[in-house]
Order: C-alpha cells, then structure tokens, then sequence
C-alpha cells in the first residue's frame, strides 16, 4: 500500500517535513561521500556577504548554484559544495559607519581603526542565521560548516601569497595616475567597481566658458583680431574642475570659425556651429585648428592668487612650480577631441581626467590639485570648503560676473557612482597600487576561448569586451577593514619589499610588533616592522588594504589556504582546480567573474573555471527594478511561506532562459504552482487513489505494454530523459524544467485523461496493469528527473512510491541515480501522430463550441481535413482516442474543405481543418442526455462525499421521456456511476442526497444513497 494522498496539498507544510528528514537522515552528506570514488565535479561559491539580509536575486542564483551539483551527484559525480562569505571592503565598513552616524573617515580614525574594524568583524555575521535559515530552506546544498572566510588569518595568508606571486613577476606597481575616487568613502576605485555603477540621466550642469587669449600672441592670420578680445569657447559638464584647468585641446586638422560676437571674437569649430545655436553669428574668418595650437590664454583661476600651489608634469614625475612663476596655458592639439558634442575646443585639467592627465604628461602640462579626498574644494577658490557639485554653482557664478561665462544649461546624461554608497565618483590623479593584468591581455582573451559561457554571447559580448579593453588593476583602498597589502617600506631609503607568508615576515631581520593572538587586520599588522636590507632603515608596511574583489578572486587557492596547507598542494590533480561550474548574475561579468579569471591567469596561465551560468536579473511584476526606495522589493520567505521552496525554484528556473531578466511576484508563483505543481500533484493523487483501490503493486513483474497510450507515453517519458539529460549536460536547466512541464501537460491532459477508464473498471485485466505500470513508471521517473529542480516534491513523490513498497531502495531520491534513457523504447512516428491527435482534438472541440454544442452531447461524425497520408496512417491507429475525445460515431478524413457536408461546422488552425457534423437525431439527442444525467449523478456522489470505490444506489423521477431514455440506458447509468440499483422514486427517509434537473428541457430529480 502507498501512503494515502490527498488531492488538497500544502506544498510548504509537506517541505517542512522533508527538511526534517534529511536533517535527520544526514541525506546531503551521504549523498555527497556515497560518491567519494568518483570524478569530481567542482562548482565554486562566489562568496556573499551576511551583513544584509538575503534578498530573492540571492535566492535565484543559489538555485541555480544547487540545480547543476544536484544533477552531477545523481550522475556519479563526487561534488563537494563549499559555502563561503565575502566579509572585507566597502559593503561592511559603510553598514558599520552607517551604524555609527560617521560621515567620513577623520570620524573612523577618531573612533579608532582598531575598534571599527572590530565592529566590522561583528558586523560580518549579523545576518548569517537569516542567511543559512533562507539557504536551507529553499534547498540549496552547501556545506555551510566549512565555509571558507575571507577575514580569517589562513585566507589572508594565502592572498599575500598571491600578491607576492605577482610581485615576484613584475605585476603589482605604485603608479600615479587619474583613478576614479569615491569622495565619500575616501578611496579609488577599480574599472570594474566603476562599471557596477552607472546611472543613466543624471543631471549635471553644462557651461560654456570663453578662455581669453593674450592679445600678443595672436600672430599671422590671426593678428587681424587684435582689436577686441578674443575668446575660446570651451565646454564643461564639471564646473568644479575649471580652476584645475591649464591646457585648451583642439583637433589639429578641424577647421575653426572666428565669430564678431559686437564686443569680442569667439571661436569654436565650424562643425559645432549649429549644434550652439551659433550658425546664423558673423563669422569673421576661418582658420585651421592647427593655426591655434601654442595660443596663450590667461588662466581662468590663476592659482597663486588663490593660495594654491603648481606643480608641472615632467618626464611624468611633478615638479613643484615656483609661486612667482608667470603662468601661460596654451592651446595643443590632440586626438581626442570630438565634433560630437560641446564646441571642438576640450578644456583639459590634468589632474581630473585620464587623457587630461596623459596630455599633461606630454606637454609637461601645469598639474593643479584644488580638491582634497572628501571631495572639497581647497585654496580660496569661490566654493573653497564645500563638495565639488556644490561648488558648481559658485564657480559658474564667478566666471558669469566676469564675462567669461557664454551660456549654462543642464543636461542629462550618465554618470558614475560610487557602487557602494551612491556618492557621484571624481575622477583624480593620485598615487595607488595596480595590478598590471594589461600585461596579460592576450592570455586573458585566449583564456576565455576555453570557458563556456551560458549564455553563449556573454563571451565575446559583455566580457569580451571587458577583456579586450582591458586596464591595470587599482586594487590597493585606503580604507581600513581589508586584506592589508603586504608591502613594506623602508622609511629610510624608500625601498619596498613584499612579503609572501607570515612565516617569511617572522623570519625578517629585527622583526617585531607581532601582536598574540595573531590579527592580521589594521592597525596590528601596521605595528610589524623589520630591519631594510639595504640601509638598516625601519621597514613599515604601506597603509592601503586591498579591494575586496581580489579576496573573492583568489578563492580558488585562498579557501584551502593554498599553498601553506600540505593538502592544497593537490587542488591541481585533485579536480578541486578548476572549476567545473560557476553561477551568478550578469553583473559579475565585471566582478567576480573577472576577478577569477584574472588572478588565475596571472598565477597559473589558465582559466579556474570551465562553465559559467551568469543570470539575468529580477525585475518586479511590471517588469521594474525592485528597489527599496520605490517599496517594490519582493521578500523571498514570504512567497516561500505561501507557496513552498519548490514553487519558487521551479518559477526562477522557467520563467527565462538564465541569461535573460525575470519577473518575480507572489502571483507569478502561484500561477507556477497552479499549473505545473498541482496539476503533476494531482497525477500523484490520482494515481495513489487507485492504486491503492486495486493493492496495485509495483514490485509484480513487469507487465506488457499492451496500449498504444501507454506505448506512446512511455516513448515519451524516454525522450525526456534523453532531452534533459542532454540540456543539463550542456549546462541549460530552463530548457530542461520546460521539457518536464510538456511532459506533465501530456501526462495530465492526455495520458491520465484518456486513460481514467482504464483504471476506473472493476477488472484487473493486461489493459489495466499494463497502465498502472505506465504511469507507475512515469511518476517514479518524473521524480527522479524532477530532484535537482525540485528537491522536495521529487522527494515526496519517490519516497511514496518507492520506499513504502521497496524497503531495500535508497531512502532519498537525491540518493539514487538519474534516470536514463531506453532508446528503444521511443517511437518519434508515434509520438508525431499522437501530437497531431491532441492537436486534432483539440481543433474539434473548438469546432463543437464555435456550434455551441457541448462535448458530452454525442455526435454522428467528424471529418479531418488537410493532413499527408503518412500522418492519415498514424492517425488511423489513434482513431479511437480522437473518436472519444470529440466523442462522435466516426471519424473521416477528407480531402477538400468542400467536400465537407453542409450540417458542418469547421475550424481551421494552418493547413489542418476539424469539421463536426451538427445534425443531431433523436437517438443521439437521448443519448447526450444520458450523458448528461449520468454526469449529474457524479456530482451528486462527489457532493456526498462518497469514496471512488463506494457502491450506491440511485434514486430517479423524470418525465415519460426521461424515463424511457433512463431504461434503455440503465446498465450504461448503472456502470458509470458504481449503482446497484436504479430505483424509480425516493424513499422519505432523509438518507438521500438529491437534486432536481432541468437536463435538454426534461425534469429529472436525482438522489443518491451508498448501498
Ligand atoms: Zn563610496
Ligand atoms: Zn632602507
């Protein structure tokens, strides 16, 4: 016997109980080591961080983490999953400083480095318990119990190691270049952390500032406007950055005009002429960009008047500018001037722009630096002491009320922000540490031809791209809670060393400060010193820390603290390297997923992993971003709540191919649930209700498959196997979950459904074994394929039906192997005509009801037109199956629309025509009201609450039609509705269930009582 199954199911109440009892029965475990022999298969954990709660795009890519290592281990596979945390950088020292009211980093180092990075270290696990409850509950296996840490001593041990690899080749330098700074938090930012955080229309303001030249240096053709000032019209959307500015770009070979504004000469690039409003100003002349190229031009800011000091770029190194130099900015020619937007004359700030910067390197530019760390405006310069986008204004305004102003706007366009804390980035020139992964771009490229990428554009697409532009690394943060770089310089000579271990910093001349017990955190690492090799100087280690983007790239060795721990040194043999499979969301293409593949190259030359599936991202029900701020965050326990673990992962894993955006709100759930879940639930349901009925056994031999239903669902059930097998192997569980969701649909509305007479008769004969061994295996199979996708359900489904009959089975699905595929028993032809007999079906019953008769009503004949003789042969062999469904005497095939009998009526769906004949006889008008009261009495016993099996007796009053109809028909009524007998008028003993009819425009009451 199966356990009873009830029809009504709570998918969540059932999911509770099959946690318990894999925790009891230790089933994730054993499902892991039961493979222990075996190949392994490798699915790394881009670590998250617990200082937030986890949110539904962290439950959509541990879904998609928990499907592929499911499916290995059911194939064979030894698939330890390691669980990890992200527990450095930015995220946790802005929740803390957050917590703590401070605003920037004088009010960290007030508090004390190292007691904020004690709040950071509690910070790390504050939501650790949400994140494991939310992990377990929705069925993501990973062992949560050996989870690497990024913050412990081991992982930050291994990540020196890494970094000293890379010193040891050339690959880490200070340099002095414009990095992207986050104001805020204080520190520069990498490439990748900037492209996390464009945002689209920001609104920035747009001047246009005219830039006078000296007089005497406009020689040549040049030296006829000498009789009124005589301006360059330049274009900024950063006011703040004019005071820094001390170079005019244009390009050499564009043509320029000189417009008689009345009191002044204005020139801009003729090409911009009607893009400024300008095209109808008295142009006076028209000179060749190259005709302006060593202009003077008197500074707009001159910086000693504004107590700031000058420094020149020479051979890239700054040399400090005496303040009683005289300073002239002149116009140079360059190749990044564009005719796309502004005037064709770039104003250039070196110390706030790359190719500003690069110039400035070139013509041994003046390099002004008016704005501190914080984002302020230094010096006596209008705005001095405020954030630069504040300054804006103040500067526009000055200028304004000295003429120089030619017009200000706004405009929208995108900007960077700060990933992190939302702040708008300022690009500056500035000392920072760099990993020269440049040098490696071509292994970087060729590396990515090896990795699969799901899906197949991200490849050359998105991270191609990133490759193939790729920039060195800025991974040193001046910042606190993070791997400290392992640099030390001497304080004498300046000369730095990298320290590749902690036994190598120990083993130092004249060590010392090592603090017990061992932090190698700020600000105790900051106390180690040791004696210069070369002077005798002290050696202290540089104060940046690294990005947290490297800790979660150098996983793949970190987390078994390679290459210290003997056992590490296999990864390489051990498959534990690469690995096999990775899964995120798109935006780590620029993250993590760039951060492995670079430190891998970098260290090894290879790849460190094989398989990537990067996920689209969730939106809301319209299709929106979820944000806080627009209080459209869906909650994933409260849709889990409702619905059950398996619901959503079943919604995550079909809604979209993975590499797509998905919507996700709780009634797209529970249309997920309505119509896959319960719909296979109630095949379940069924299938138990009379299996038990009729103490079916599965364990008998097996029977011959007698139908050509069950032949025909189990060459489907076949073809499956093969379909999702072959999707899962090619890493596309979406295409999988959609294929098991045809085949319940076939199941459900095909199978089950033209089969439910073969299970309802009282005999046990070949036809009824022959189905209950289809759909027996169906159901066990299904939820084998199933367990990877829904861990739960698949469980309930198999535990039911093999181990209440089974005992020596395994006592978990996830315990047992995934199904394979019997080619011989598919059969495409008949699973071609049985298609084309749904869909001819199907186009008949829309045929009944374009006639507005309904399906019980019985009629003559239906005619098939437009199909091949081959799929005529095929259907011939159906015939029966389509006779009943559209439940007519006869089925025919014609040839031609015309050939249709006039009675008909006719619906067409591409070539393929289903007509039904519409005449209706007397016989077959009584027949359909047989049908129909038979229907009624149905109703009448589910109303009563009678078992399926339960015999009854059926009362009956009807007019003399009726009645006649009710005789003839009697051993027909009897059969269908389990009568004993059929009983003309009611007892009055209020024992009977009754009702009263107008069935076809007859009176018929009907009663029903068990036997
Ligand atoms: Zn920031
Ligand atoms: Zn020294």
């Amino acid at each position: 016997m199966f356990q009873p199954v009830s029809s009504r199911v709570n998918f969540g109440e059932l999911e509770e109980k099959t946690l318990a009892l894999w925790a009891e029965k230790d089933v994730f475990k054993r499902s892991v080591e039961n493979r222990k022999n075996n190949r392994r298969f490798t699915m790394y954990e881009g670590p998250p961080t617990a200082n937030g709660k986890p949110g539904i795009h962290h439950v959509l890519s541990r879904v998609f983490k928990d499907v592929i290592p499911r499916y290995k281990v059911m194939k064979g596979f030894y698939a330890p999953r390691i669980g990890g945390w992200d527990t450095h950088g930015l995220p946790v020292e802005l929740e803390v400083e957050k917590a703590l009211g401070f605003k920037s980093k004088t009010d960290i180092e007030r508090y004390g480095i190292a007691e904020f990075n004690q709040k950071c270290r509690e910070s790390v696990f504050k939501y650790v318990q949400d994140w494991n409850a939310l992990t377990e509950r929705i069925g993501y296996w990973v062992d949560l119990d050996n989870a690497y840490v990024t913050m412990n001593n081991s992982y930050i041990e291994s990540g020196w190691w890494v970094v000293k690899q890379l010193w040891d080749k050339g690959l880490i330098y200070q340099g002095h270049k414009v990095t992207p700074h986050c104001p805020r938090c204080g520190t520069s930012l990498s490439s990748h952390e900037v492209a996390l955080g464009y945002e689209e229309h920001t609104e920035d303001p747009s001047v246009y500032i005219k830039f006078r030249i000296s007089p005497n240096s406009l020689q040549g053709t040049l030296s006829a406007f000498k009789n009124k000032p005589f301006s360059l019209l330049a274009w900024t959307t950063t006011p703040w950055t004019l005071p820094a500015n001390t170079a005019l770009a244009i390009c050499d070979s564009a043509e320029y005009a000189v417009l008689d504004m009345g009191e002044e000469y204005l020139v801009l690039a003729a090409a911009r002429l009607e893009a400024n409003g300008l095209q109808a100003a008295h142009e006076v002349g028209r000179v060749k960009g190259s005709d302006l190229v060593g202009l003077k031009y008197l500074p707009l800011f001159n910086p000693f008047e504004y107590e700031m000091s000058v420094a020149r770029l020479e051979n890239g190194e700054l040399v400090v500018v005496p303040a009683t130099t005289s300073l002239d900015y002149h116009v140079i020619a360059t190749d990044y001037v564009s005719m796309d937007d502004g005037t064709g004359i770039v104003h250039t700030a070196p110390a706030y722009g790359e190719v500003d910067y690069e110039s400035g390197k070139k013509y041994g530019l003046y390099f002004i630096h008016h704005v501190d760390l914080q984002g302020k405006i230094t010096g006596t310069y209008p705005g001095a002491g405020k954030f630069v986008k504040t300054a804006d204004p103040l500067i526009t305004q000055e200028l304004k009320h000295r003429g120089l102003l030619f017009k200000s706007e706004t405009i929208h366009h995108t900007y960077p922000f700060c990933w992190r804390c939302g702040t708008p980035l300022l690009y500056f020139a500035k000392q920072s540490w760099y990993i020269r992964t440049t040098a490696c771009r071509e292994a970087l490229i060729s590396g990515n031809e090896s990795i699969n990428w799901y899906p197949e554009h991200i490849k050359h697409g998105r991270f191609g791209d990133w490759l193939q532009n790729n920039v060195d690394w800025a991974f040193s943060r001046e910042r606190y809670w993070g791997t400290p770089i392992p640099v030390w310089r001497c304080q004498t000579c300046q000369s730095t060393d990298c320290i590749g271990g902690l036994a190598e910093l120990q083993g130092k001349p004249g060590f010392s400060g090592f603090k017990d017990p061992l932090d190698l955190h700020r600000p105790y690492v900051d106390d180690i010193t040791y004696e210069c090799t070369q002077c005798h100087g002290e050696m202290k280690r540089v104060t940046d820390v690294i990005d947290c983007w490297f800790d979660s790239g150098a996983m793949p060795v970190a987390q078994y603290h390679y290459p210290f721990d003997p056992d590490s040194l296999n990864i390489f043999t051990d498959g534990r390297f690469p690995a096999d499979y990775i899964c995120e969301a798109v935006d780590q293409t620029r993250g993590w997923f760039y951060s492995l593949h670079a430190l891998s190259t970098l260290l090894f030359n290879r790849p460190s992993y094989e398989n990537v599936i990067c996920l689209g991202h969730i939106l809301d029900e319209k299709g929106e971003k979820m944000s806080k701020s627009k209080g459209n965050v869906v909650l994933p326990e409260t849709v889990i709540g409702k619905y059950g673990a398996d619901a959503v992962r079943w919604y995550l894993f079909t809604a979209s191919p993975a590499g797509n955006a998905r919507r996700f709100s709780e009634k797209l759930v529970s249309e997920v649930t309505r119509s896959f879940m319960s719909t296979l639930w109630n095949v379940y349901s069924f299938f138990i209700l009379y299996a038990n009925i009729d103490k079916y056994q599965p364990s008998m031999e097996k029977y011959p498959t007698v139908s050509e239903l069950d032949r025909w669902i189990l060459s489907e059930l076949n073809q499956l196997i093969k379909e999702v097998t072959s999707d899962l192997d090619s890493y596309d569980p979406v295409a999988a979950a959609r294929a098991i969701e045809i085949f319940v649909d076939y199941l459900s509305n095909w199978y089950v459904r033209r089969s439910r007479r073969r299970f309802w008769k009282s005999e046990s004969d070949a036809d009824k074994l022959s189905a209950y061994s289809a759909l027996y295996e169906c159901l066990v199979k299904v939820s084998k394929l199933l367990a990877p996708f829904l861990p739960f359900l698949a469980e309930e489904i198999y535990r039911n039906m093999i181990c209440s009959v089974d005992p020596q089975a395994p006592d978990s699905v996830h315990l047992t192997d995934y199904p394979v595929a019997d080619e011989s028993l598919i059969d495409n032809e008949l699973s071609s005509a049985m298609r084309l007999a749904m869909k001819v079906s199907s186009i008949g019953r829309a045929a009944r009801a374009q006639a507005g008769i309904k399906v019980r009503q019985p009629l003559a004949e239906a005619f098939i037109v437009g199909v091949a003789p081959s799929e005529q042969a095929g259907l011939e062999k159906l015939a029966d199956s389509v006779i009943d469904e559209l439940n007519v005497k006869r089925l025919s095939f014609v040839s031609n629309v015309a050939d249709l009998p006039e009675n008909s009526a006719t619906v067409t769906e591409g070539t393929l025509s289903v007509a039904i004949d519409k005449t209706l006889t007397q016989e077959l008008a009584d027949e359909g009201l047989v049908r129909e009261i038979t229907h009624r009495l149905q109703g009448l016993r589910r109303n009563a609450n009678f078992e399926i099996a339960d015999s009854i007796i059926t009362y009956f009053e009807a007019d003399e039609h009726a009645e006649r109809v009710i005789s003839i028909w009697q051993d027909y009524i009897q059969r269908e509705t389990l009568s004993t007998n059929l009983v003309k008028g009611f007892p009055d003993d209020g024992t009977v269930t009754s009702e009263s009819y107008k069935l076809e425009g007859h009176i018929v009451n009907l009663g029903v009582k068990k036997a």
